[in-house]
């Protein structure tokens, strides 16, 4: 291998490497800080809510807690190695089976979100009291009636 392959090479790697800790942090602040911006604002989870913290149980090795927080936590990394690492590691697929995953795995978990919801699992249970928009109708900042309070 020739110095400009090798130089390419590296530039390569660091770049990978950078993206990777990039992500990392991103979903380390928003676990952490930031928490899920549905549930925040209107006190709903999103079909998402419980993945960090299924996440972070699986890095501790934790499987039965990660399954209660997101029982899809495993589809959620699959998908995200397959979707970044595609064409890195010379996978196969091409735009219709990539748009069949991404609707699959979309429907997958509007399901069971629907279900969780349905069946009261306390990661998703609503909790409008201390969501945004209630707290701004109790101040009088907006009208109860957009939240069917009145
Ligand atoms: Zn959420």
């Amino acid at each position: 291998m020739d110095n400009e392959k090798k130089a390419a090479r590296r530039k390569r790697i660091r770049r990978a490497l950078l993206l990777h800790a990039s992500l990392f942090l991103f979903l380390a602040a928003y676990a952490v800080f930031l928490g899920c911006p549905l549930r925040r604002i209107t006190g709903l989870s999103c079909p998402g809510c419980g993945m960090s913290r299924a996440l972070l149980a699986a890095v501790r090795l934790d499987f039965k807690s990660a399954f209660s927080f997101h029982p899809l936590f495993p589809v959620a990394i699959l998908t995200i190695l397959y979707a970044c690492h595609k064409r890195a590691w010379h996978l196969p697929g091409n735009r219709l089976s990539s748009l069949i995953l991404t609707v699959s795995v979309v429907g997958l978990f509007a399901a069971v979100w629907i279900f969780r919801l349905s069946t009261g699992d306390p990661v998703v249970a609503p909790d409008f009291s201390s969501s945004l928009l209630f707290r701004l109708a109790r101040r009088g900042s907006l009208p109860a009636f957009c939240l069917g309070l009145s």
